[in-house]
């Protein structure tokens, strides 16, 4: 097995470059007449001196940052099995599309009837999203999908108030993403943890003993974060309907059901749908997602204001809706988010929907299989989209899965996910998505091998990795408990 070999060239601080004087542009001298700045800026303002502010030119800008761009891993780079976030390709004809004038630079007060064509893209993004979860209503407003699960929540507990209670329990499987059960408690509910089966899945049998008139909701993922569809999904969601119990199911997971399957005919009643994840606009670094929200009719009348609705023909945002929760985000969500996600699902078609599904969920078994003899797997049952490790293999030794993870940076590779889901002992997971070929999927469990063969012949130099990455090993918790926001100053 090559190691992976990439240029790493050294680089200082942009404050470190430089040389007094220097400036990154040259403009002609004009006739106007010089200005004290501090006529125009508060004096207390202004400062005196700035010490070590970068004097660099043009080139050295570009150069520094194009270097510090290298020094990350990204889908564009590599291939970034980072299981649950699904980060897939993210087609630059989308970008193209974000960058349009015409929608780029419409202003977010721009009146309903200036803005006809943006209203129209928004309005038939909804109707995909529709049709793609088999749910009744969307709202795009929600920026992420934890936000997305948050409102789903509201129009869960105001649906409860319209019916006489808000009642008080909302029951969520141990494996759930922590955004589960933060997004019920924000709402005033008290989480339950329902156990999953000994197969890594919910049992019917067992749901049942748990719903009973105290039950807002049951918050379930599917394909769970084990990467393992739900079997008896139809029996659970019949069993809490039967108690007046409504259904949050997280969407997130979206990219192993979309053209195959639909949470609409599950039995959800609310979904979230990470657009950033599932329909390719970029994520991570903090950057601007969506997580719109669908909903069945029953909680339609709650859904955030305003809404978009059409009248003689013109769309317009409507407040008129008295028992929506109210507003979520500003304006009308992440306008170019929404743009990029419209975009992609033009470019596919309901049949390049369906085919990324197989895709994604053929890509996941074949690691899967490629990996079992070596890994020890989380559940027997074919997975989805994503796979899921256990440390089994390895417990016998000193290496630990945050080893193994840190290593795979030293084979050129991001790392999955690792120490979730909770429910499985040093969790690795593995989500590959369409977006890659049969030689990179090679690779990478060719990557995942040798790193089994360090581990039983050299476990103590894995305690080192990465090793040829520009900073090696770093203290996990340090950064946060001592951060260093001041140059110059410890
Ligand atoms: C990513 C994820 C979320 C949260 O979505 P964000 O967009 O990151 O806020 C919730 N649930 C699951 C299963 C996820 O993978």
């Amino acid at each position: 097995m090559k190691m992976h070999k990439r240029a790493v060239l050294d680089e200082p601080l942009i404050c470190e470059r430089g040389s007094p004087g220097r400036v990154g542009y040259s403009l002609p001298a004009d006739d106007l007449p010089d200005r004290d700045i501090n006529r125009d800026l508060p004096v207390d303002l202004c400062r005196e001196t700035l010490e070590r502010f970068p004097e660099v030119s043009e080139a050295e800008v570009v150069r520094h940052f194009t270097r510090l761009s290298q020094w990350n891993f990204s889908a564009a780079t590599t291939l970034y099995p980072l299981g649950s976030c699904t980060m897939k390709y993210n087609p630059v004809v989308n970008e193209v599309a974000a960058r349009l004038l015409g929608l780029a630079q419409l202003h977010p007060l721009t009146p309903d009837d200036c803005a006809q064509g943006a209203l129209a893209l928004l309005a038939d993004l909804e109707q995909c999203l529709a049709e793609i979860s088999g749910m009744d209503a969307i709202s795009l407003q929600p920026a992420a999908g934890a936000q997305g699960e948050l409102t789903g929540m509201k129009l869960i507990r105001a649906y409860h108030v319209d019916h006489g209670c808000p009642r008080k329990k909302v029951l969520i499987p141990g494996s759930a993403h922590g955004t589960n059960p933060a997004s019920a408690a924000l709402c005033g509910y008290s989480v339950v943890e329902v156990p999953t089966g000994s197969a890594g899945m919910l049992e019917a049998e067992t749901v049942v003993k748990f719903v009973d008139a105290d039950v807002a909701a049951l918050m379930v993922t599917n394909p769970n974060t084990l990467g393992l569809f739900e079997r008896e999904i139809m029996q659970i969601t019949e069993a809490l309907h039967a108690q007046g119990a409504l259904v949050y199911m997280d969407g997130a997971n979206l990219n192993a059901l979309m053209g195959v399957a639909k949470p609409g005919h599950m039995g959800a009643d609310v979904i979230q749908f990470n657009l950033h994840k599932t329909f390719s606009t970029p994520h991570g670094g903090g950057g601007p997602g969506a997580g719109p929200v669908g909903v069945k009719k029953v909680l339609e009348p709650y859904l955030p204001n305003p809404r978009l609705v059409q009248q003689d023909g013109q769309y317009l945002w409507s407040d008129a809706f008295p028992q929506s929760i109210g507003k979520v985000r500003s304006f009308y969500g992440n306008f170019g988010v929404l743009v990029r996600a419209y975009a992609y699902i033009l470019a596919m078609g309901g049949d390049g929907l369906t085919q990324a599904t197989r895709m994604a969920v053929l890509n996941a078994n074949y690691i899967r299989k490629r990996l079992e003899g070596t890994y020890d797997l989380a559940s027997d049952a074919p997975c989805m989209h994503e796979c899921v490790f256990s440390d089994a293999s390895f417990k016998h030794s000193s290496v630990k899965t945050l080893d193994i993870a840190k290593r795979l940076l030293d084979y050129g590779f991001y790392a999955p996910t690792i120490y979730f889901p909770l429910v499985v002992s040093g969790a690795l997971m593995i989500e590959p998505t369409e977006t890659e070929t049969k030689e990179t999927l090679d690779e990478f469990v060719d990557a995942l091998l040798a790193i089994a063969y360090e581990v039983r012949t050299s476990p103590e130099a894995l305690k080192n990795a990465p090793m040829t990455t520009p900073v090696s090993r770093l203290d996990e918790t340090r950064a946060a408990r001592h951060p260093v926001l001041r140059w110059g100053k410890g």
